[in-house]
């Protein structure tokens, strides 16, 4: 949702008060109403209001091996070392759950390029 020019403090206290009491997240909304233009017109009560364009979102979360990589570097050495002594670590991304494995070799190549900096 976007504001126009132009919209006044009292316009916008009230938008954020009625999302701050919308019981359900997004999600459920979209199961609700088949129609956005429908929810929006509910939470904004009499306000007059244009759908300028309707998209169908999808997720999609932009997590790789290759980010996994980066966080499992960001731990640190001793952290590192912790899992390759386990043999592997498997990586969950928190927000899609896509689980990334990687075992011993995987550890040390990353652990070589931590050491040169890359
Ligand atoms: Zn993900």
């Amino acid at each position: 949702m976007q504001l126009m020019p132009g919209a006044s403090e009292d316009t916008i206290r009230i938008l954020e008060e009625r999302a701050a009491n919308l019981q359900t997240g997004i999600s459920s909304v979209a199961e609700k109403y088949e129609d956005m233009a429908e929810f929006v017109g509910q939470l904004i009560g009499n306000h007059p209001f244009a759908v300028h364009e309707q998209t169908k979102v999808r997720f999609h979360c932009s997590c790789s091996k290759n980010k996994m990589s980066d966080t499992l570097i960001g731990l640190g050495e001793n952290e590192m070392a912790a899992l390759m002594s386990q043999g592997g670590a498997e990586v969950l991304c928190h927000f899609c759950n896509e689980s990334y494995r990687f075992d011993l070799d995987d550890l040390k190549t990353l652990q070589e390029h931590a050491a040169k900096g890359e």
